[in-house]
């Protein structure tokens, strides 16, 4: 099952700012995986998120309505669970 059915092909782009803000770059729309912290130091993953990246520094800018549907989603059960992998920097030689 694909997250990506979860969001429609967006509308309307004026709500990225025509130049990055940070760096003056070009923006453009990609579809990204956002992180966001939960509670007991976990991370909850939104796949394919359609978001501004600017093509110079990566920051990335989020429409008000993908802001808005995503606050819903996390407040739903997720659509699955990954494994990540971890390493400990401390532990190393
Ligand atoms: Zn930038």
């Amino acid at each position: 099952m694909s997250a990506s059915a979860e969001f429609q092909p967006p509308r309307e782009r004026k709500a990225y700012p025509s130049a990055c803000p940070l760096c003056g770059g070009s923006i453009r729309e990609e579809r990204v995986t956002l992180h966001y912290a939960a509670p007991h130091g976990t991370t909850r993953l939104v796949h394919e998120v359609p978001a501004g990246v600017c093509q110079s520094c990566a920051e990335r800018y989020l429409r008000p309505d993908v802001a808005e549907k995503i606050e819903h989603l996390l407040s739903a059960p997720p659509a699955g669970r990954e494994e990540v992998p971890v390493w400990n920097f401390a532990a190393s030689a």
